[in-house]
Parts: C-alpha cells; sequence; structure tokens
C-alpha cells in the first residue's frame, strides 16, 4: 500500500491551553490508531511540528481534521513524501514535552534560540523529529 509522510508547522492561538496537548494526543492516539496513522507531535509553547505517516487518504483526511482545529492557526505543510517504510511507527501519536533536551535539538537544528519552524524545510524537519524520536526513545528505556 502506497504510503506518505507529511509534515507541517503552526502557530497556537489564544484558544489553546496546556492541557490541550493531553486532549490533542488522547484524539490522535484513538483517531490515529483507527486508521493506522503513526507520527510525532513536538511542540515548543508557540509553535507545532508534527509528522503523520500512513496511506495518503487516512493521512490527508486526518490533516484536514487538524487543520480546521481552533487551538492553531496558520498550518503550513513543509514536508509531503511518498515513503517506503515508516519512521515513526513506534506510536500513533509520540510527544517529547518541552523539555531542556527538546529545547538543545531545536538549537541543534537551527542554530537559533528563538526556534522557528516555519523557516525549515521538509528535508531539515525530517531530520529534526528524527532526532526528536530518538530521544523519546532514549527517555523510554
Ligand atoms: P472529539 O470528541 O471531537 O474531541 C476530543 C477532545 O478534544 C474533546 O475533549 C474535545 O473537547 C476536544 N476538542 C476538540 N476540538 C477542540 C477545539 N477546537 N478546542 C478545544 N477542544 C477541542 N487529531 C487526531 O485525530 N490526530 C492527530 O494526529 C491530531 N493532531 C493534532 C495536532 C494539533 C497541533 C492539534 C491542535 C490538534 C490535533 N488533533 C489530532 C485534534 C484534531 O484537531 C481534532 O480535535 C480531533 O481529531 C477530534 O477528534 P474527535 O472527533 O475524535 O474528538
Amino acid at each position: 500500500m502506497d504510503l506518505v509522510r507529511l509534515i507541517y508547522t503552526s502557530t497556537i492561538t489564544e484558544q489553546f491551553e496546556v492541557e490541550d496537548i493531553a486532549r490533542i494526543l488522547k484524539s490522535a492516539r484513538v483517531n490515529n490508531k483507527a486508521l493506522n496513522v503513526t507520527g510525532l507531535l513536538s511542540f515548543n509553547r508557540q509553535f507545532f511540528l508534527q509528522c503523520l505517516e500512513g496511506t495518503r487518504q487516512d493521512v490527508n483526511q486526518i490533516y484536514h481534521k487538524i487543520a480546521t482545529d481552533s487551538r492553531h492557526k496558520k498550518p503550513e505543510i513543509i514536508g509531503y513524501q511518498e515513503i517506503s517504510h515508516r519512521e515513526f511507527d513506534s506510536w500513533n501519536m509520540g510527544y517529547l514535552q518541552n523539555t531542556e533536551s527538546l529545547r538543545e535539538l531545536f538549537y541543534q537544528h537551527t542554530r537559533i534560540i528563538n526556534f522557528d519552524p516555519y523557516n525549515m524545510n521538509g528535508e531539515r524537519a525530517l531530520s529534526l523529529l528524527l532526532d526528536i524520536r530518538d530521544e523519546i526513545k532514549r527517555a523510554e528505556v
């Protein structure tokens, strides 16, 4: 079956509350599991950076639902590609808390203190997300 990976970034709105992260992850883990969509969500107090992997139809369906969510704005797709295998198959939606290690990864990948994912291209965003994935796996051990 043809698989795709979509990476997008977005900005929180005034409607977003910190508790929404838990609500979003709960919905994501139920809905994504039902469609066998896997991925990773990262959040740095202002921006989201998320990737979704699955069949094109399923990824597009979930993305269109996410894009209209009032808790964030300016969703911008920064990467969309066909893939031969999943890189984020451990989670229906993995998440790394906004810790020092996450901030360090943002800095390593951008060399900018105030991380702004809108300036990243798809390749660099994927490289960052892969490092976040590895960090989550290290933390899980
Ligand atoms: P519902 O029963 O509609 O809602 C589930 C919970 O979310 C409820 O507690 C509800 O109160 C709350 N909720 C829903 N919409 C809002 C809103 N606009 N404002 C405040 N609370 C709300 N969904 C996925 O399925 N997969 C994802 O990977 C995913 N990633 C997301 C990433 C981001 C950055 C954001 C902002 C949202 C994401 N969502 C994701 C959530 C998605 O936008 C929808 O809210 C969700 O899919 C609705 O699921 P539902 O219809 O099953 O649940």
